[in-house]
């Protein structure tokens, strides 16, 4: 049996393991420590100066953006709803609740007219303004910024930006993550770059940042004993991983580059055989995560995807929006169909950029294979 090819697999650039030993060989072995900071810089210089904070995870980073935007008990957060369970668990977390918003044809992402209408639908139906809305930029693929943050400033609701899927891609030349009020990234083992588990908070704002390193530490008051006047979290980044996080910053440009040249190299091969591809909008740099291609006919994906599991290559549906998730059958849901119709018809390729050409060339024969 040939090697498993996975859908998308940590890739080091070289000099992780050396920042790693230097961690060791200095006792930085902790939360705290030079390579944080020097990785907290390293995004920061990325992301056009903003402010980051390193955290353990991207939702844990979700989860501090709403409570520094002051989510409580029973608010409501307007979410999109094609997405990943990382994007609004944290919202169940506060006890406040989601309102889901469902996908355009044209990036996939959150439909602008959509959100519109849930707006005035919420205050209509409750009273009171969603408390803060949740835009994703799902595979990669920047969302319609423009028209989301003219609709959020209209009505005065703060923007998370969950970029966790888009580090590295372009919206008309700004980087995905400094739109919204507050961006977040992860940094888990199957993203565009990894340190194991990880994610990051980014704002315009430093005072917010340095609020989130505060609640990820515990929320420790300055004092020489152990002071606490509010609720903490252990949000905070280990050294070493952080670590692993500049190794994998240095290369960060070559892994966006080999992603969307494995999405070129499938879109040659397959286009003719009559298949669709993500879209992706004059101005927007997609940073092509994962490869998601649509077949035309109905649930003929899980076929495809149980004949290549045959063979040995993981490929993957696409995302089950979330309010057609048992757990978020009671949420409110702007819908209009379109990311069911993903759902149904979607598969996400083998897309990580340490696929070798021979690799592509195989799920490419196989993938024909399974379509016969
Ligand atoms: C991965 C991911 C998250 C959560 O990140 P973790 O670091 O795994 O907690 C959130 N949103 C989206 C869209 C993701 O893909």
């Amino acid at each position: 049996m040939n090697e498993r090819i996975y859908l998308s697999s940590p890739h080091m650039g070289g000099r992780e393991l050396e920042y790693v030993q230097e961690a060791f060989a200095t006792n930085w072995v902790a939360p705290a420590g030079p390579h944080l900071t020097a990785f907290e810089q390293g995004l920061s210089d990325y992301l056009h100066g903003y402010a980051v904070a390193a955290l353990s995870s991207g939702t844990a980073a979700i989860h501090l953006a709403l409570i520094i935007l002051g989510v409580k008990q029973n608010d409501e957060v307007l979410c999109a709803s094609f997405t990943f369970s990382g994007s609004c668990n944290p919202i169940a977390y506060l006890g406040a609740k989601p309102v889901f918003v469902d996908s355009e044809p044209e990036t996939w992402n959150m439909d602008p007219a959509l959100l519109e209408e849930a707006i005035q639908d919420r205050i209509h139906k409750i009273g009171k303004k969603p408390k803060a809305i949740i835009v994703v930029h799902l595979y990669g693929m920047p969302a319609k910024m423009d028209e989301i943050m003219a609709i959020a400033r209209q009505h005065e609701i703060p923007v998370i930006e969950d970029a966790a899927e888009a580090l590295g891609a372009l919206y008309k030349g700004q980087k995905c993550g400094t739109f919204g009020d507050f961006g977040i990234l992860s940094f888990n083992g199957n993203k565009i770059i990894t340190t194991s588990g990880g994610g990051a908070l980014v704002s315009k704002n430093s005072e917010w940042i340095e609020k989130a390193r505060f609640l990820a530490t515990q929320a420790r008051d300055s004092a020489p004993h152990y002071q606490h006047s509010e609720i903490g979290y252990n949000y905070r980044l280990s050294n070493i991983c952080a670590g692993i996080g500049r190794g994998q910053l240095e290369v960060l440009e070559q892994r966006v580059h080999r992603r969307r040249e494995i999405f070129a190299f499938y879109r040659q091969h397959l286009e003719k055989a009559g298949i669709n591809f993500q879209p992706e909008q004059e101005g927007s740099y997609a940073n092509r995560w994962l490869t998601c291609v649509l077949l035309e006919e109905k649930s003929r994906n899980e076929k495809v995807r149980l004949a290549l599991e045959k063979v040995n290559i993981e490929t993957r549906p696409l995302w089950k929006s979330m309010h057609l998730q048992p757990v978020f059958a009671k949420a409110p849901a702007y819908e209009n169909g379109f990311s069911a119709d993903l759902f149904s018809k979607g598969l996400c390729l083998p897309s990580g950029s340490n696929l070798t050409t021979k690799d592509l060339e195989f799920v490419i024969r196989e993938f024909r294979d399974a379509l016969d």
